[in-house]
């Protein structure tokens, strides 16, 4: 027996991460037992040694979440363990785990600094000092924070290994420092600290704001406090003040959206003195996993355009920068520009639209490798000028991603699908850089709340997302701080943006399908504020008989193709938008409402319930006929009346649903809202065959369409290259845009047939109900669920049945179900391995 998976706060071994409220979990494997008879967790601070701090003796302990309440102290370690005893007595004990604690509130020795704003070549803070060649260093730590952005160094090292610090945030409300240790980086004599800062999302161009325009702030901006303890117990403390220097580097302009340049032609300038900053900061210790460079990508050709232009083709869509070996002539400029896709052989990016998106570099004539400090970009092209004759050698793509681990693999008997399947989880790493975002490489790149939102339970099975996605629900409930429970349709904000159904109901869906698939309910109890404030929110805009939710503009079934509008550029879709923004209202409710029920809070259970009936019974007056009949008459409308039981009539729903589909010869036209929902619409009603018919569907619109025509990552529209690969429109059009991927959540709950459970979540018990079909072949899917690793496979026999293997891990019990065997088989599993053999009564083939 083996105990694995061991984290703090859903963080594995955090140092100087915000642990507000201590939440242990544990995945325990390799057992003859079938499950946890009782747990122990014991803490201890700094050393395993002597009496434990903290000892919960042997008990039922929840290894999906168990709380401590220990007093923390600042800067200092804790060390943990669990112990696991299973029912037929094995035990074992994990290795030793630890968090470290941040500053917490202790005030900081260290002093926010700055300088001249005017010069635009970007700063570097450094400061030497001594240290006692007689004394031996025990440990180390700096804790730092810069704005924009910050890279530091101790004597010419880079501290850390994370890009892009201190991350993407709602600034108003909360600045993430890091911590490091850096025992490592220091020695006896003299020693440098240094901190180079760029622009980024504070104070660069970003969101909406016009070109000129800076976010949050003019100014750079510097902290940090590096605190080194000797081994005879004694502590210095080098802090920022004014006796820092200030030098500028060759770097005179970052930007997100439009890149770096850097001149090593510069003179040097001389050295200024830092300035004190006027301003305090709402300093935080950190919620953001780290950014790390995740995956080298070499490139596959480079090619030379028929217009003459050298570029290199990475071979698939990837988010991050990249590093590239110079050798030219001094005063020559080189350019690197990044695009997605190539138009008539030639390189192309007018759908990055105003994001220049570029690395400029003038040459000194020595030899350097490039690589952007303080951007990235979201491209498979990227052209270079001024090298005479680049070679494929001296460029390797560079994949940046927030550092999550893996939790799911799948692979089926279909290339295609594999393809898309791929393309799903690689477009999911590109846009999770910090944030969730929309898309990586045009003026945007923002965590727009119903892309995420539509995306979360997809991305769930692909990777262990809870501490992720918890930094992201941190930032929204602060924006919401700001704005009277009003949740803004970017997260965070980047300007006085508005709201909409759909997106703000981001609030209530994110947390809520993060508790089922996690199973923690600090994830419901750190949310639920925010929940209730974004339906209390609607319910104060929508008061008395205005319907005023109703009225106010939406974003509604974005992207479908159904919208009766003559401009092409309205991609609100055919469906009413004020029937989705009801039903969105409703759903909202509706779950507001089972978060209280788990978090025991009575009065709101009944209150939220209450609204959601409310709501409902509005709905059914307002766009259903007394017969049942809906009244919205959309594919996406049929959906939403299926998915959440909207009306009695649902044989009806699915006619309609069925007859729409028919008379678009076989597709759909759905958005934002309706095509996350519509196979599983499909599958809840029985119709698997129809859901794998439009996943196989390869003419425009559907998924094998973009697979077909080579896309690497999910399209933002379905529509975006049109079947010669030509760019359809420059005004929204990413290549990288996941939220209609999330057809990924249902070829892991149907065709791997993986589903969490409600009434067990975080996969205590699973339902697992694998639809096979012939044209997938099979499926291997391995799932490793907060629970333990869940594996599915089935395929078909020479003998035309289906072999479906599954295994159940440790602790968790799961529910089997055929229906469409001749058998009906439908088993309670323990955990364990299963081979089944079953007989589909009618083979799904796609044959009419
Ligand atoms: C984004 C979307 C987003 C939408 C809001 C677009 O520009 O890229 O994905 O949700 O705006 O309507």
């Amino acid at each position: 027996m083996i105990i694995t998976r061991c984290k703090t706060n859903h963080f594995r071994d955090p140092v100087g991460f915000m642990l507000n409220g201590l939440t242990f979990s544990w995945v325990t494997g390799g057992a003859e037992g079938k499950s946890q008879a009782s747990a122990r967790i014991r803490v201890w601070k700094e050393t395993r040694a002597g009496d434990p701090l903290f000892d919960t003796g042997w008990a039922g302990l929840d290894p999906l979440g168990t709380s401590a309440d220990i007093g923390l102290e600042p800067r200092t370690r804790y060390i943990w363990t669990v112990s696991v005893r299973s029912d037929t007595g094995e035990e074992a004990e994990s290795g030793e785990n630890f968090f470290e604690t941040g500053k917490l509130g202790e005030p900081w020795v260290g002093k926010w600094i700055t300088c001249g704003s005017d010069e635009p070549r970007h700063p570097a803070f450094s400061k030497r000092f001594d240290l006692d060649e007689s004394r031996k260093i025990a440990s180390a730590r700096l804790y730092i924070c810069g704005l924009g952005l910050y890279e530091a160094f101790i004597n010419g090292r880079r501290v850390g290994d994370e890009h892009l610090t201190p991350y993407c945030n709602c600034y108003r409300k909360w600045i993430q420092y890091q911590t490091y240790d850096v025992t490592q980086l220091l020695a006896g004599g003299s020693n440098t600290i240094r901190a180079e800062l760029g622009n980024g999302w504070a104070k660069g161009r970003f969101g909406f704001t016009d070109s000129e325009g800076v976010f949050f702030r003019k100014e750079w901006d510097l902290i940090a406090e590096l605190r080194i303890r000797f081994s005879d117990g004694t502590e210095k403390v080098v802090g920022t003040d004014e006796d820092w220097t200030v030098e500028r580097t060759k770097i005179w302009f970052s930007g997100i959206y439009d890149g770096e340049r850097r001149d090593d032609t510069l003179p040097a300038l001389p050295p200024e003195k830092a300035l004190p900053a006027q301003h305090e900061f709402p300093l935080t210790e950190r919620l953001s996993i780290p950014v790390r460079v995740r995956e080298t990508v070499l490139p596959v050709k480079l090619i030379l355009t028929p217009r003459g232009e050298r570029v290199y083709d990475l071979g698939q869509n990837i988010t991050g920068t990249f590093r590239m070996r110079v050798r030219v002539p001094a005063g020559t400029t080189v350019r690197i520009r990044t695009g997605e896709v190539l138009q008539d052989g030639c390189f192309y990016r007018d759908n990055l639209r105003t994001a220049l998106s570029e690395y400029v570099y003038v040459s000194d004539g020595r030899e350097h490798i490039l690589e952007p400090k303080f951007t990235f970009y979201g491209y498979r092209y990227a052209m270079v000028s001024g090298v005479e004759k680049p070679d494929i050698g001296d460029f390797t793509g560079l994949v940046l991603c927030s550092d999550i681990e893996d939790a799911g693999t799948i692979r089926t008997g279909n290339e295609k699908i594999n393809r898309l399947l791929e393309n799903i989880y690689r477009g999911q790493k590109g846009n999770f850089l910090d944030v969730p975002t929309d898309c990586p490489q045009r003026d945007e790149r923002m965590g727009w709340t119903a892309d995420t939102q539509v995306f979360v339970p997809t991305a769930c099975f692909f990777s262990d997302n809870a501490a992720f996605y918890m930094k992201y629900m941190y930032d929204l409930n602060m924006e919401q701080g700001l704005r009277e429970g009003m949740v803004p349709v970017t997260v965070p904000a980047f300007e006085d943006m508005d709201t909409s159904a759909v997106w703000g109901d981001a609030a209530v869906i994110i947390p809520w399908c993060l508790y089922v698939f996690y199973g923690d309910r600090a994830i419901l109890s750190g949310t639920f504020r925010g929940m209730k404030d974004w339906v209390d929110f609607i319910r104060r805009s929508d008061c008395g008989e205005c319907r005023y939710w109703g009225s106010i503009f939406h974003f509604g079934d974005w992207v479908a193709l159904d919208s009766p509008a003559v401009d092409k550029s309205d991609y609100v879709g055919g469906t009413d938008v004020s029937f989705i923004a009801y039903v969105y209202y409703y759903n909202s409710a509706r779950l507001t409402g089972k978060a209280a029920r788990v978090l025991g809070a009575k009065d709101d259970e009944k209150k939220y319930g209450g609204i959601a009936g409310e709501i409902l019974d509005y709905i059914r007056r307002e766009y259903y006929t007394s017969t049942g009949r809906c009244a919205v008459t959309t594919q996406t409308a049929y959906v939403l009346t299926l998915f959440y039981s909207l009306c009695g009539d649902r044989k009806r729903a699915l006619d309609s649903l069925v007859r729409l589909i028919e008379l678009r010869g076989g597709t759909f036209v759905t958005g934002f809202v309706g095509t996350p929902l519509l196979l599983p619409a499909l599958s809840g009603e029985g119709r698997d065959d129809l859901a794998y018919d439009l996943l196989f569907n390869e003419r425009y619109p559907g998924w094998l369409y973009e697979v077909n025509l080579g896309a690497t990552t999910v399209w933002e529209r379905w529509d975006s290259l049109d079947s010669e690969g030509r760019i359809t429109s420059t005004g929204m059009n990413s290549l990288n845009h996941y939220a209609l991927g999330s057809v990924g959540e249902w070829i892991w709950r149907m065709a791997a047939g993986i589903n969490p459970r409600e009434d067990a979540p975080g996969f205590r018990k699973a339902d697992i109900r694998p639809v096979p079909d012939r044209r997938l072949g099979s499926v291997d899917a391995v799932y490793d669920s907060p629970s333990g690793r869940y594996e599915v496979s089935w395929r078909y026999t020479d003998s035309g049945r289906v072999a479906v293997r599954v295994l159940v891990p440790f602790g968790c019990e799961a529910e089997l179900s055929l229906p469409w065997s001749r058998e009906k088989i439908s088993e309670k599993l323990i955990p364990g391995e299963y081979s089944f053999e079953a007989e589909p009564e009618q083979d799904n083939t796609g044959d009419q």
